[in-house]
């Protein structure tokens, strides 16, 4: 079985801890991928002195010389695209165009990372006083710690990454344990595109253990996450008590309308491939819809049988639509939800179950579910899933819609379907989502825009975007002036300026 290392100063190295833990494969629980360090507070705290180490090279280097190195990267994922999709489907189950969409995603946001070092504009502005200018202009924030979920597992560390490399960061990620092969081959992706020892460094291990050394290191002074709201909140009170910047993108229970205008067979589209793409296992995933009572029976009807074509099977089967859950742990969890809403009187209207024969018998797999008569305030209903479960509700008018779709603690991502412009506009001023669509799935964003959520799916950063940079970079406000006298904007009597 093979041993995997940490990368460390552009070396693979073995954990002090001299421990490892197994990364399995979703699809076929005997299959062992491989071995991958669980490593502790000395791996840690030796990648963080080799980001130091590296930081006053890197962060002096021009960003547009820091951006050749990003556009290296990305033309090596795109090299490399088919075979690290086969990777991601093997280790964390999706079919194979997830995977290449979750490459194309990484690939996009290297492309428009790499031309932000010749951009990433500051603000130059007028004095108010004679011979004097103003201007901004970014500088690092210094040694940037990145964790990250497993559901898109180079996309959503590379949506960290390259933003954090062109301001001049370096950076320690740490990767979640279910997807390690992806990050340990970005890392030697890197390590061949040119980036200098030490600037990028990957420790792989638990969140209790390695992730929580990053966050407490106090030569750390930014954490960037994206993982469940619990860890989220554990992480931002520490970041809190440390002075630390902190961005965090977590969880989503996002909901989508269904009007009775709407174009019902594009809505039925959308709404299966929100609910039961990648399992359900996306932030952005449709866990609950709301759908206009006169329509309703009608939309069901089409809603089933959209979800029929829904194969369950093994990402790297070509017809398989719905992938393995990523762990026992996470399945167990999610038939433990719909047991519950069944105990609680909701209807289950299709699926329901768990497949444990034939080829299903040594993974993870569970049938598409979608289930009626559900209690909004139940904890189905209320609480993130992450697996393919959808919670249907009847509504009489586009208000009610609005009013339960918000009734919720997160806010990520919602849609509406609609052909009448009036509703959607008095939607799209109401609901309170990070991101919101019309007439599309809840799931789709792109890279040179923003991404993020309201309520407890944030706390108000965006990642990727041109709003990454204020993430990743600080403003250094800059005054030049060549008056000759000591001036000062904030005394107007001649005989006060000195
Ligand atoms: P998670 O359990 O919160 O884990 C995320 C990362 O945090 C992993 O690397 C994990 O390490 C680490 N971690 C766990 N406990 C920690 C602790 N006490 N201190 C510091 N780090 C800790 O989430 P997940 O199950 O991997 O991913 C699913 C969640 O991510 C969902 O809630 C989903 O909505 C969210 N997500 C959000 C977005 C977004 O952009 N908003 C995108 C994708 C996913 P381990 O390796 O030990 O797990
Ligand atoms: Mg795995």
């Amino acid at each position: 079985m093979k041993k995997y290392r940490n990368l460390i100063d552009g070396k693979f190295s073995a954990p002090a801890t001299g421990r490892y833990f197994e990364n399995i494969n979703p699809a076929d629980n005997s299959d062992i991928i491989g071995l991958f360090p669980d490593s502790a507070e000395e791996d840690i705290d030796r990648a963080v002195r080799a980001a130091h180490n590296a930081f006053a090279y890197w962060s002096q280097l021009p960003a547009p010389k820091r951006g050749d190195l990003i556009y290296n990267a990305g033309c090596l994922l795109m090299k490399k695209k088919e075979s690290l999709a086969k990777v991601i489907t093997w280790e964390m189950g999706k079919t194979m165009p997830e995977s290449l969409g979750d490459i194309q995603s990484s690939i996009d946001v290297a492309y428009f990372m790499a031309g932000e070092g010749r951009r990433m504009y500051g603000q130059t502005t007028f004095s108010s006083l004679p011979k004097r200018w103003a201007l901004t202009k970014r500088i690092p924030v210094g040694i940037c710690g990145l964790i990250t979920a497993w559901n898109a597992p180079m996309a959503i560390v590379t949506w960290k990454l390259f933003p954090a490399l062109i301001c001049g960061n370096t950076v320690v990620l740490k990767p979640s344990q279910e997807s390690p092969l992806t990050a340990y081959l970005l890392g030697e992706i890197l390590k061949e595109a040119g980036f200098p020892p030490g600037v990028v460094n990957i420790v792989y291990g638990s969140g209790s253990k390695a992730a929580q050394a990053l966050v407490k290191h106090p030569e750390v002074k930014l954490i960037s996450f994206t993982g469940s709201t619990k860890v989220g909140q554990l992480i931002s009170q520490e970041c809190g008590r440390q002075m630390k910047k902190c961005s965090l993108e977590l969880g989503g229970k996002n909901g989508l309308i269904v009007m009775d205008d709407a174009d019902l067979p594009a809505a039925a589209k959308a709404v299966v491939a929100g609910a039961f793409s990648t399992a359900g296992q996306r932030c952005a995933s449709t866990s609950r819809i709301f759908v206009h009572r006169s329509i309703f029976e009608a939309f069901l009807t089409k809603l089933i049988n959209e979800t029929k074509l829904m194969k369950v099977g093994i990402g790297k089967d070509s017809d398989t639509k719905v992938c393995p859950i990523i762990s026992r742990r996470q399945f167990d969890k999610i038939m433990s939800y719909i047991e519950e809403a069944k105990k609680d009187g909701a209807k289950i209207i299709f699926g329901g179950k768990a497949l444990k024969s034939g080829k299903f018998a040594k993974g993870n797999f569970i049938e598409p579910t979608i289930l009626t008569g559900v209690d909004i305030h139940s904890r189905i209903a209320q609480e993130e899933i992450f697996g393919p479960v959808l919670a249907v509700f009847k509504i009489k008018s586009l208000q009610e819609a609005i009013d339960k779709l918000n009734d919720v603690d997160y806010g990520l991502t919602a849609s509406i379907f609609t052909s009448n412009i009036n509703s959607a506009m008095y939607a799209l001023e109401r609901i309170e989502a990070g991101c919101c669509y019309v007439n599309a799935p809840t799931f789709g964003s792109e890279p040179h825009l923003p991404f993020g959520g309201l309520k407890n799916s944030g706390i108000g950063t965006r990642e990727p975007g041109v709003q990454a940079l204020d993430v990743f970079s600080e403003l250094k406000t800059i005054y030049i002036d060549y008056s000759g006298i000591s001036q000062n904007s904030q005394y107007t009597n001649e005989k006060d300026k000195r």
